[in-house]
């Protein structure tokens, strides 16, 4: 792509590898310093080395910008995250500092739904573990595999409907599926049923899909008590944020069979993942891979470049947060 940033002496600390694509161009382009090349103990230390010459932080959803880091570091001007959420990221202290944020919303809108609508099926008729069935040779040795659980027409419950949400519903409706939700606030253009609370949504759906941004009000909004609204026979998706659901909670409501089924692609404190959650047959775990494309990360990661780009050119940023 056309990019023109004239950085070669701008310093940028990029937090975390996950986009091979975006580092290589970063590289290209500017004086890249990659933080997970030193030890977590060290990393303070190694950004006040070098905060005279870092003008702006590339970061994402497992590595973002704390207040220790914005501290360190007095010459940062923009703090651009590979992500849509900006959960990871101290706007109060951005704010107070001046420092812009840009995310990448919509690129990665189109993905983290195909998953999300995969998850539910994946968990509703068990395709791990049918899959695993054929090639351990149970298919052969044992017989038939088990009946699992029809997924089209079940009621879709979306919190969160936002551009995910929003994504995830118009798949969901294509399955001949209900749609309602709960969000921060009723939707004037859609059709879909609003509930004013997640429990009154959680009661009324078989899957209850979690696509809302995390803030301090979004933390643990499934709860037991949501969980069990759900009940035996619901399945609840998670492809916001792991934090989002009460992971102690989930496991418990699993194992008591309190909850039919779950699949997840966030997990509170990754990469950990909680070993209960591995013998379960009803559960699908995946490594926060949501918008994890080839064409998606570099779609993203030519985001971050233009607001980089607009950032030290002067122009209006793309996608500002701040
Ligand atoms: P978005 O368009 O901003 O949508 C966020 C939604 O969250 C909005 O509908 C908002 O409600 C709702 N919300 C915010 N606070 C709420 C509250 N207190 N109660 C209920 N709903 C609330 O963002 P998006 O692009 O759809 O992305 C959503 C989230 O998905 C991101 O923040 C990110 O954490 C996650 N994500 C995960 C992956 C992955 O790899 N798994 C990939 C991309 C994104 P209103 O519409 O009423 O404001």
């Amino acid at each position: 792509m056309g990019i023109s940033l004239p950085m070669e002496t701008l310093g940028v600390l990029f937090t975390f590898p996950r986009n091979s694509y975006l580092e290589s161009e970063l590289d290209r382009r500017c004086n890249l310093f990659r933080l997970w090349e030193t030890p977590p103990e060290s990393r303070i230390d190694f950004i006040r080395s070098h905060a005279n010459s870092i003008r702006a932080v590339v970061c994402n959803p497992i590595v973002g910008a704390d207040a220790d880091t914005i501290d360190a570091l007095p010459k940062l001007e923009i703090i651009s995250t590979c992500s849509v959420g900006i959960d990871r990221i101290d706007l109060g202290k951005c704010r107070q500092r001046g420092i812009r944020v840009t995310n990448t919303p919509d690129v990665l809108t189109d993905d983290t739904a195909d998953l999300a609508i995969v998850l539910a099926i994946s968990v509703m008729r068990r395709i791990p573990e049918a899959d695993w069935y054929v090639r351990c040779g149970s298919w052969k040795a044992i017989g038939d595999y088990k009946l699992t659980t029809k997924f089209s027409g079940k009621t879709v419950g979306i919190l969160g409907l936002g551009r995910i949400g929003t994504a995830v519903a118009k798949r969901a409706e294509a399955f001949g599926c209900p749609i309602i939700y709960h969000s921060k606030s009723e939707k004037p253009n859609t059709t879909y049923k609003y509930y004013p609370n997640v429990l009154e949504l959680a009661a009324n759906c078989q899957v209850l899909i979690v696509a809302c941004s995390l803030t301090p009000e979004t933390h643990h909004i499934v709860n037991r008590g949501v969980m069990d609204a759900l009940g035996p026979n619901g399945v609840l998706i998670n492809i916001g944020r792991g934090q989002h659901v009460d992971e102690s909670e989930l496991i418990k409501a699993l194992v008591e069979g309190r909850l039919g089924g779950a699949g997840i692609d966030v997990f509170e404190q990754e990469p950990h993942v909680p070993e209960e959650l591995f013998g379960l047959e009803n559960v699908v775990l995946l490594p926060h891979v949501g918008a994890a494309t080839v064409e998606t990360r570099k779609a993203m990661a030519d985001l971050v470049l233009r607001n980089l780009d607009a950032h030290f050119t002067n122009k209006p940023l793309l996608t500002p947060v701040i």
